[in-house]
């Protein structure tokens, strides 16, 4: 059982994560050990490693393999980073920085995803990951600042908060757009100022709404 998830997961990465261009060996490594379907409900264990993003608890969903990648691709992380993750839903792209930067801290506004991630975290030995219950559209104060920020959530503006959490020189990759489309953005933070920012656009996405004061209302 285990070796035909291990499989499935090479399988995911050379078709979903290599064949569209993403470089970062350190990243594959990662998705290749990940293991993803643990993240995911038992009824639907036989769609992990599909092409897609998947419901999980509380009307949220885990992110599509390939959007995962992208953004985390985006921080460029080397392994000493702090990382901030706004939106800890499963867990999964956590455990994925845990892999990759020296120290994660995910914020999840719904408590019984942030418990069961924490639990899930713990099973697979990925100490380095802090999770709060919060609004993430404020950050973390106490932490910051971070080398990378990546809010999994669709903002309808870049959070203010977030880019006085961003070291100089770091990278902050967040959906901004619509309540049902978004435009993945990548800012790199090039002086003491916050707002002087480098802006890149790295395609379309479609995420749930990232709920907050720096967000959108709850319906
Ligand atoms: N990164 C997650 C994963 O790997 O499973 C997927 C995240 S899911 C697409 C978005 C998550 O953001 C949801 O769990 C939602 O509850 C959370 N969220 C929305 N607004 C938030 C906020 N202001 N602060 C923290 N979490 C928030």
């Amino acid at each position: 059982m285990t070796d035909l998830y291990r499989k499935q997961r090479l399988k995911m990465v050379e078709t979903q994560i290599r064949a569209r261009g993403i470089e970062d060996r350190r990243l594959m490594k990662a998705m290749e050990t990940v293991p993803r379907h643990l993240f995911v409900d038992e009824a639907i264990i036989s769609q992990a490693y599909n092409d897609s993003p998947l419901p999980i608890d509380e009307h949220q969903t885990i992110s599509q393999p390939y959007i995962v990648a992208l953004m985390t691709e985006a921080l460029e992380l080397t392994g000493k980073e702090k990382v901030l993750e706004i939106g800890t839903g499963s867990g999964y792209q956590a455990a994925i920085l845990a892999m990759l930067a020296d120290h994660v801290f995910s914020i999840e506004r719904i408590p019984a995803l942030a418990t069961k991630a924490r639990r899930l975290l713990e099973g697979l030995n990925l100490f380095n990951v802090a999770i709060r219950v919060a609004d993430g559209t404020y950050g973390w104060r106490d932490e910051a600042p971070f080398d990378g920020i990546i809010v999994t959530a669709g903002a309808p503006a870049l959070p203010e908060p977030l880019t006085a959490q961003l070291a100089v020189g770091g990278r902050l990759v967040v959906p901004v757009g619509g309540r049902f489309t978004q435009t993945l953005m990548k800012y790199t933070r090039l002086s003491e100022d916050p707002n002087d920012l480098k802006k890149e656009n790295l395609g379309g996405c479609r995420f749930v709404d990232l709920i907050g004061d720096h967000g959108w209302q709850a319906f």
